[in-house]
């Protein structure tokens, strides 16, 4: 028979006896036998949620490299019973077993049940009952099935780290190969595995780190422009309390963290990153902190995103357990929020932040926060003391307050000015030193409680989350409410969300230029340059470098966010005859060689979740090169014209032409 085609073979009506296995899985499902069904065209009956093995099973089928491997019975020859990561071979012959019943043209569908039993055992993950990954779930066959067939009886331990220093890329390709090879031979590699180069370079010094891997799936990004970035809308408060609010539009990856965000927003403000507090606000209150290594995606559309400026970076790292208020850390300085509120009025005024000095006395507060205040706020009648006199009036938002005790003598006691600090709840309710609301609140004072007080207090069992609140004594005036002026980001972005929104196609070209684009790495995800001695933003880029004789592409259709995983429905258009990836390998290839490809079969995942979704294949027969739908236990035969590129498409099975 010609490679590539799967052989006839010699059918024992016996096996079809054999007494099936007592197993959970669907225990009254039955082959559905058929002696006029044609060889290969069988459906696999779904034994709960077995959908993801199905679909995948008969893309793998019509392989016929692999299938014919298997059906002549070569493959008894490489099983490796001494291999600890195999399965005593056991995976192999199952999985010989259910080909030779695929293709014995006595079945209309199969339960596939010892097969799902065999998996269960020996891969743990697929053991329960549950939807699984069509894709993990292959990767974990592949893999069982390479192991039980590795011609290498005793790996060797590799120690020696390849360099990349000087080395031209396809010498120290091979090299990587052939250590690979040391551990790694089997029909599966020849048939399956190619190799990914990955190039680091560095942001600062342009060091490159160049290796290579051994890849069977090949992940596309199938992300339009709008699956890929989110964009945020930041009020920038400047530390100058005069100055207006602005609105950022901050364009920023999905998966990207907090302090991406953050960055963001110092870049955009042209201040230095740590400068920069990111909270979100709900009706005038903090509502949370963020935790910098959270994603993005955690921000709803409605969230008012505040970036203060602050006059130094704060202490420490950012809080973890996103409080409502900052605790108080140990040392000198303290990163304090403040509320604003007063009883009559509904409008809202923004909450304070600043880093100030834990001795810091309650005048000296009450001046500080006074410099701050909006001038129409700012109460300018009282006598000015110390330093504040001494700064010219433009400036007075950078001024220091002065803190020698002298100094505090002479300045105005709080109850000189038109608000008051007291202790809140995270509710902005007024409360007292032990946590109860109270009409009145407790006021700061010089005596029992200051900033340095309110530390030791807010470490209390049971107030945690007591923080301190601006109660003015009067509805302020239009004055206090800040101006919003719009950067010229916001007007930017629209202009971009209208653009991406109309392009919701890609085709697989699209997919395969992000693959092989240099991507700079997050925040979270930096990079140990050896010359800077330092972890560096660097910038990545995947290539191909030696492509496998059968390419299998995993469109990515599933965004990892954090704790959510979000299903990308992009519409990918990919070529049923003719795939060059000429273009993304990394070195020229041999004269008179190509590397061009043909699909052979496609699973689909239909549904917008992986736990609930459903997976179908559609593949293209080895030996008829009819095109057959599969739907659990349906076979059906379709035409080319039906093999419609779609949204649903989610692994792409490719063949190289000879
Ligand atoms: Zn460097």
């Amino acid at each position: 028979f010609p490679p590539g085609k799967v052989p006839a073979i010699d059918w024992d009506p016996a096996t079809t006896e054999a007494e099936q296995p007592r197993h959970p899985f669907a225990a009254r499902a039955k082959d559905t036998v058929a002696d006029t069904a044609t060889p290969g065209v069988c459906g696999l009956q779904n034994l709960g949620n077995t959908c993801f093995m199905n679909a995948a099973l008969q893309c793998l089928s019509h392989c016929g490299l692999l299938t014919a491997f298997f059906l002549s019975g070569n493959f008894v020859a490489d099983i490796n019973t001494k291999n600890p990561l195999g399965h005593n071979g056991e995976l192999a012959k199952q999985y010989a077993k259910l080909l030779r019943k695929l293709w014995s043209g006595h079945y209309n569908a199969l339960a596939p049940r010892e097969f799902r039993i065999a998996l269960a055992t020996f891969c743990p993950l697929l053991q329960d009952m549950g939807q699984h990954d069509t894709q993990e779930f292959l990767m974990t066959l592949l893999d069982g099935l390479h192991e039980d067939l590795n011609l290498v009886q005793d790996k060797p331990y590799i120690t020696e780290e390849l360099e990349s220093n000087g080395c031209a890329d396809d010498v120290l390709a091979s090299q990587a190969w052939r250590q690979y090879l040391l551990r790694n031979q089997s029909f599966i590699v020849d048939t399956f595995q190619g190799q990914l180069k990955s190039t680091i370079r560095c942001n600062r010094c342009d060091n490159v780190s160049v290796t290579f891997d051994p890849v069977t799936f090949f992940t596309l990004p199938a992300q339009t422009a709008m699956d890929l970035y989110v964009v945020i809308p930041v009020y920038f408060r400047s530390r100058d309390y005069d100055e207006p609010l602005i609105k950022f539009s901050c364009r920023i990856l999905r998966t990207a963290s907090l302090i991406d965000l953050q960055s963001c927003v110092a870049h955009q403000a042209n201040i230095p990153r740590d400068c920069v507090a990111v909270r979100d606000i709900f009706q005038g209150r903090v509502f949370c902190a963020f935790d910098r290594d959270e994603t993005v995606d955690v921000i709803r559309v409605n969230d008012e995103i505040f970036g203060y400026e602050l006059m130094e970076a704060p202490p420490g790292p950012e809080p973890k357990d996103r409080p409502p208020a900052s605790p108080p850390v140990d040392g000198e300085k303290v990163l304090v929020t403040f509320t604003q509120f007063n009883p009559e009025h509904q409008r809202i005024l923004v909450p304070m932040i600043f880093v100030l000095d834990r001795h810091i006395s309650t005048r000296q507060l009450y001046a500080f926060i006074n410099a701050h205040l909006p001038s129409p706020l700012r109460c300018n009648v009282l006598p000015q003391a110390g330093q504040v006199t001494e700064e010219s009036p433009g400036s007075t938002a950078n001024s220091n307050v002065p803190l020698t005790e002298e100094c505090t003598e002479e300045l105005p006691g709080p109850e000189d000015y038109p608000f008051s600090i007291m202790l809140v709840n995270k509710e902005s309710v007024p409360c007292d030193m032990t946590g109860r609301l109270s009409k009145q609140g407790t006021c700061l004072d010089d005596r029992q409680l200051s900033v340095h007080a309110w530390c030791r207090l807010s470490l209390r069992p049971g107030m945690h989350g007591i923080m301190l609140g601006i109660k003015w004594h009067t509805a302020p005036d239009d004055g206090a409410f800040l101006s919003l002026v719009d950067d010229e980001s916001v007007a930017k972005n629209e202009q971009w969300i209208k653009q991406s929104s109309k392009n919701t196609q890609l085709t697989l070209k699209d997919c395969w230029d992000s693959f092989i684009e240099e991507e700079q790495l997050g925040e979270n995800d930096m990079w140990y340059c050896n010359r800077c001695k330092e972890h560096r933003a660097a910038f990545k880029r995947l290539q191909v470098f030696r492509a496998p004789r059968i390419l299998i592409i995993h469109l990515k259709r599933f965004q990892y966010t954090g704790s959510y995983r979000r299903k990308i429905e992009s519409h990918v258009d990919y070529p049923l005859e003719g795939l060059d990836l000429a273009p993304y390998i990394a070195q020229s290839l041999p004269r008179g060689q190509q590397a061009i490809y043909d699909l052979f079969g496609i699973t689909h995942h239909l549904g917008t979740s992986i736990e609930f979704g459903h997976y179908t294949a559609t593949v293209k027969h080895a030996n008829t090169d009819e095109w057959y739908h599969y739907d659990d236990s349906d076979a059906t035969l379709c035409t080319e014209a039906d093999v419609h590129p779609a949204s649903s498409a989610y692994l792409l099975f490719y063949r190289l032409r000879d």
